[in-house]
């Protein structure tokens, strides 16, 4: 069956009841649709019975000085993408269609949307929450897929659903990486081949605290900043935004005797461009 397009919430409102009966499920992303996200479609088909995708990029997430107006936008082979994975539905609202010129009300992602990611990104998770939450109540899927590349966004997420009661199950999907370690981003194609060089720094540093996983918190931490420091005197270099180990539930830092599930999470500046990526790991 072909995909319908949803360019407004009254559209998607008659195309979800179209479906009919079956479960569904959501996965948002904000376009520009690689590997990645077509893994995400392909677990959100094992979970469901169709799948809904959210095409968005959302204006409420992003920094005044971050990349919204010049974030990829590339609709049409987006659709493909979602055609050749059978996606029911394509939700692709405008800001105008999404949000009312009068709105007041907000989610607030609390203390835990200041830390990590969130410290570097003002407002960035509250922004997140909001659209997560309405596109929730417009699709009203039974599961949402969320990617753990989006460590602290997953987090949240989780957390929201627990905190407001949103009937919705969370899944999550593992990080898909290019053969040499880049976890892939829309981003990515940003990068030049120099910037590309610098930035496997990333996950070269996650592999390498893994790979001390044993030695604890502290050895874990510095395998890791050594191989960011050494990307620093790259050129491109690499600037560091933060590496922490935290709670993968909570994103507060682990303790120096912690033992257990961490998350090592790290974020940068190359070039132009700024990277996160994580892994989850057992100490
Ligand atoms: P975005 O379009 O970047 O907002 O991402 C939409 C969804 O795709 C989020 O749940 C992301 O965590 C997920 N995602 C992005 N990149 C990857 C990746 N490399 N592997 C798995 N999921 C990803």
């Amino acid at each position: 069956m072909d995909v319908t397009v949803a360019a407004d919430r009254a559209a998607l409102g008659k195309a979800r009841d179209a479906l009919g009966a079956g479960r569904i499920a959501l996965v948002p992303t904000m376009g520009a649709l690689h590997e990645g996200h077509r893994s995400l479609v392909r677990l959100a088909r094992e979970h469901a019975d169709h799948v809904v995708v959210s095409v968005f990029v959302n204006p409420l997430q992003f920094g005044p000085h971050e990349d919204f107006s010049r974030y990829p936008r590339t609709f049409d082979a987006d659709l493909l993408v979602c055609e050749e994975e059978g996606v029911s539905v394509v939700f692709a609202p405008s800001a105008e269609d999404m949000y009312l010129p009068d709105r007041q009300v907000e989610v607030s992602a609390g203390g835990m949307g200041g830390t990590a990611e969130g410290a570097f990104r003002p407002g960035h998770f509250d922004g997140v929450l909001t659209v997560v939450l309405k596109l929730f109540n417009l699709v009203r899927p039974d599961v949402a897929v969320f990617g753990q590349k989006d460590a602290q966004q997953l987090a949240l997420i989780r957390r929201m659903t627990a905190d407001l009661d949103v009937p919705v199950s969370i899944v999550a999907a593992p990080t898909v990486r290019e053969p040499d370690g880049l976890a892939l981003s829309s981003r990515n194609r940003y990068l030049s081949e120099a910037d590309r060089r610098t930035a496997l720094a990333l996950s070269r540093a996650l592999s390498a605290g893994a790979a001390r996983a044993q030695a604890g918190p502290a050895g874990v931490l510095d395998a890791a900043r050594a191989v960011l420091e050494e990307a620093a005197r790259f050129a491109p270099p690499l600037l560091l935004d933060y590496l922490i180990l935290a709670d993968p539930a909570t994103f507060a830092p682990v303790g120096g005797d912690h033992r257990g599930e961490a998350v090592l999470a790290v974020a940068a500046k190359v070039g132009a461009t700024r990277l996160i990526d994580n892994m989850v790991l057992t100490l």
